[in-house]
């Protein structure tokens, strides 16, 4: 086995790092940068301003700042209209520096985030507010993917409840935004995304994920269209009962 930064053999019983087919020995890993995005410590990682670094291996295979995210979007429609409906209004899209987009979602004292892991744990790397989709510079495909039916999802329920997002510690907030974030892991686990499904049934953390837990426990014991059927049928009385000016 030999490292793919320097070259050298890496012996048998030595600690080695091991990502995309290829192997980092030890040294080489504590020295090199990092790729924000996989953390692998490659031969030609780049630094994307208001991220962080990214590999070889993951450029290109990104959804990044400028690719036509309405195509990477159209694949999503079927899914989300079987669950719900496309939002109305035609997409508008802001990509956002890291710390800008953190920001928009938590005023906590967070540690610094160093990877993609980090980041998501407390945040979402899409996130609709005020008629635009606020995306981090670069994902992964299947990150963007789950996302992007979560806030699809959000859109829909802020525009119809005429709220700039789904933010705030209402009942009706937590369980559409709760519901929204389900939808995002059915889809998960649909597409075979089985790390972000993972990441998704712990994070983001500090309540951003809602009233997740209650919803994937109904679906646990009732089929997809009726955990659907009864959100529509909680959602309006909740809107009347928590946000009495808003309700149409
Ligand atoms: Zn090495
Ligand atoms: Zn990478």
């Amino acid at each position: 086995m030999t490292c793919y930064l320097c070259g050298q053999p890496i012996a048998d019983d030595a600690p080695f790092y091991n990502d995309h087919g290829q192997q980092v020995c030890k040294p080489c890993f504590l020295e090199a940068k990092r790729c924000f995005i996989c953390r692998f410590p490659g031969r030609k990682v780049q630094e994307v301003p208001g991220l962080g670094g990214e590999c070889e291996f993951c450029r290109g295979n990104v959804v990044a700042e400028g690719s036509p995210v309405l195509e990477a979007l159209q694949p999503l429609q079927p899914f989300l209209e079987r669950f719900g409906s496309w939002p109305a209004l035609p997409p508008r899209f802001a990509w956002v520096d890291r710390l800008e987009l953190r920001a928009m979602q938590t005023q906590a004292d967070l540690p610094p985030d160093q990877f993609m892991d980090d980041f998501l744990r407390f945040c979402y790397p899409v996130y609709y507010q005020a008629g635009t989709y606020h995306l981090l510079r670069r994902m992964a495909k299947p990150t963007f993917a789950v996302h992007a039916i979560i806030q699809l999802a959000s859109a829909q329920v802020a525009q119809r409840f005429d709220l700039a997002h789904l933010g705030g510690n209402t009942p009706f907030h937590t369980m559409a935004r709760g519901f929204c974030h389900w939808l995002g892991y059915q889809a998960a686990g649909l597409l075979k995304y089985d790390v972000e499904k993972r990441q998704l049934r712990k994070w983001p953390e500090l309540g951003a994920q809602g009233d997740f837990a209650r919803w994937e426990l109904s679906a646990q014991h009732m089929p997809p269209a009726k955990v659907v059927a009864q959100f529509r049928a909680e959602l309006g009385p909740a809107a009347r009962k928590y946000l009495p000016q808003r309700a149409p």
